[in-house]
């Protein structure tokens, strides 16, 4: 058995890492337990130079851009894969073997890293409103707060425009970050023309980014050098595994790895018992504290609850956001030479608001193509190979990507289940992820308004493309918070209910998805629970 004292913490992603961080600031121990797989091949050989500079000089860059096993070239159904290019491939490494998921349609991307899938994600960081935050179950007045602590503590950057009534104000905001060619053409039509498309419920601005505009402690502003896909300059983007660095320097936290966290028991006297096993080959240890948190993210947490509480063969809710690209020629920019000093995260964001009661928005991120390489695209062409290389070269700067997502709420066809192996070999979980033709037809419409208001931008979208469900990776409601006494549930304080001291500090708990990344709320949260935690040993 390992004493461990106070608390400890699940995982070492986006929602762990800020729990953490809070019970460290609160003077409490922290054992954070996590398999924490670290990108050990690439981040050493990319060089910290512009894009171009890179790709007119660098020897080895085919290793980063490809990858040594050629990951980097995507040949299977469409999910998340476009974004985890082969520098951030060790987020989902061994998450097939060591967390089996059942789910033919639906692509459950699982990380086992430091950091978690927050070592790949776009850092788009909105706050949510307060009726969404209510429908999530969160106390909404309360959040305002710790969306401030996170967002001074992360960095994020963004402008106070039109886009702020509907994700809500942020006061800790940096400036906003130069947007580039195609977004500064296509706001600037906007804005021209902004009564007529905020008659039609679209709101066009920049997007809040968890990137820095100025340096922050030891962490640099954004250079700005297009490599934001393969590497983090100057750690601009947040990513949590710096906060697992920093809280690393603190006497009361300690981070230990490889351990993947299979189940746990309370005991009488009100401590909890954390079964874990050691992936170095230590066999299965027992650590033991007075609170247990749970950040394993929202499928991770569900295997560990329902596991510990021997639920098996037992649906839970999941809700992940849907989404679509809408891949678009931004015609007015042809002719023109690619921006060179630019980012390569969202450059802007158009929400729609079908009814103006900011209720049911749906939103989308453009993103201009560049860096993302040219392979990606040609392999959709129907010309040979070579004239579709030349027409892209010319067709490449103007080529924009708009992500569009959908809110999600939890129906009788979106769950998992966990089951047992019959040979006693361990479980999965198995996902079934249906959404109704009612949600289907609500999102179309919403997708056909917004591509209207594209073609009036100047982007012409061409095929949108709907990659398999749950590419997003925008995972919730597992164990969603409830006022009810239900098993498999979560108090409002992020108690798991059914245990003295488990909490949930991820997706886990959200009972509903705006449509809006969940990241940053999930972090929010998860410092408030932090805090809820400290309070209960004091
Ligand atoms: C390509 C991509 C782009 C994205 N872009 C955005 C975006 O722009 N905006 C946004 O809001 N969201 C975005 N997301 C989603 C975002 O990354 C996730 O919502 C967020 O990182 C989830 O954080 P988490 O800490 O709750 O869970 P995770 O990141 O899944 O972390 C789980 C942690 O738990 C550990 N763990 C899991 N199981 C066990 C176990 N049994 N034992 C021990 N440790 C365990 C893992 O090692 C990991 O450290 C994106 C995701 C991807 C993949």
């Amino acid at each position: 058995m390992n004493a461990t004292g106070d608390v400890i913490v699940v995982g070492s992603g986006a929602s762990a890492v800020q729990a953490a961080q809070a019970l460290v600031e609160a003077g409490r121990t922290v054992t954070m337990l996590d398999v924490g797989h670290e990108d050990i091949t690439y981040a050493a050989l990319i060089p910290n130079a512009p894009f171009s500079h890179v790709r007119q000089s660098d020897h080895r860059q085919h290793r980063y851009f490809l990858g040594d096993e050629f990951e980097g070239i995507p040949l299977g159904v469409l999910g998340a894969g476009p974004q985890v290019t082969p520098p951030r491939q060790y987020v989902v490494r061994h998450s097939d073997e060591l967390t089996p998921t059942q789910a033919p349609d639906f692509a459950a991307l699982e990380s086992l890293a430091l950091g978690g899938l927050g070592g790949a994600w776009g850092a788009v960081c909105f706050p949510f409103l307060e009726h969404e935050s209510a429908r999530c179950g969160l106390p909404a007045a309360e959040m305002r707060e710790h969306y401030e602590i996170v967002a001074r503590r992360i960095g994020i950057s963004g402008d106070r425009d039109d886009l702020e009534p509907l994700h809500g104000q942020l006061e800790a905001l940096q400036v906003p970050l130069e947007i580039d060619a195609n977004a500064s053409r296509i706001l600037a039509r906007y804005e021209r023309r902004k009564a007529i498309f905020q008659r039609e419920g679209i709101s066009i601005g920049k997007p809040l980014l968890a990137t820095l505009s100025q340096a922050l402690n030891d962490r640099q502003a954004n250079p700005c050098y297009d490599m934001d896909f393969w590497s983090n300059a100057g750690d601009s983007v947040y990513r949590p595994d710096l906060t697992v660095r920093q809280l690393q320097k603190s006497r009361n936290f300690l981070y230990r790895r490889p351990y993947l966290v299979d189940s746990f028991t309370e005991t009488n006297d009100g401590r909890v018992n954390v079964r874990a096993c050691a992936l170095d080959g230590g066999g299965i240890e027992t650590f033991e504290a007075r609170r247990l948190v749970l950040a394993a993210g929202a499928l991770g947490t569900a295997r560990i609850v329902l596991r510990s509480l021997r639920q098996f063969d037992v649906p839970v809710p999941l809700t992940c956001n849907a989404h679509t690209y809408v891949p678009c020629l931004h015609y007015r920019n042809l002719g023109r030479p690619p921006c060179e000093r630019c980012h390569s995260l969202a450059q802007l964001t158009m929400i729609y608001d079908p009814v103006g009661d900011r209720q049911h928005l749906t939103q989308g991120q453009m993103y201009s193509y560049r860096s993302l390489l040219l392979f990606r695209l040609l392999k959709e062409l129907p010309l040979p190979h070579r004239e579709s290389l030349r027409m892209m070269r010319e067709l490449a700067p103007s080529i924009v990507i708009w992500v569009i997502q959908h809110e999600d709420y939890p129906t009788a066809d979106k769950h998992c289940v966990l089951r047992q192996r019959p040979d006693g070999a361990g479980d999965y979980l198995e996902i079934e992820w249906q959404p109704s033709a009612t949600e289907t037809a609500s999102q179309r419409s919403s997708e056909r308004a917004m591509m209207r208001a594209m073609r009036r931008l100047g982007c012409w979208p061409m095929r949108p493309v709907r990659p398999q469900h749950g590419s997003s990776v925008h995972y919730a409601t597992t164990l969603p918070f409830d006022t009810a006494d239900k098993l498999l549930t979560t108090e409002p304080s992020g108690r798991l209910r059914g245990t003295k001291a488990v909490y949930i500090a991820d997706g886990a708990a959200f009972a509903y998805l705006p449509a809006k990344g969940l990241t940053g709320t999930l972090m929010a949260n998860a410092n408030r629970v932090g805090q809820q935690v400290a309070r209960t040993m004091d």
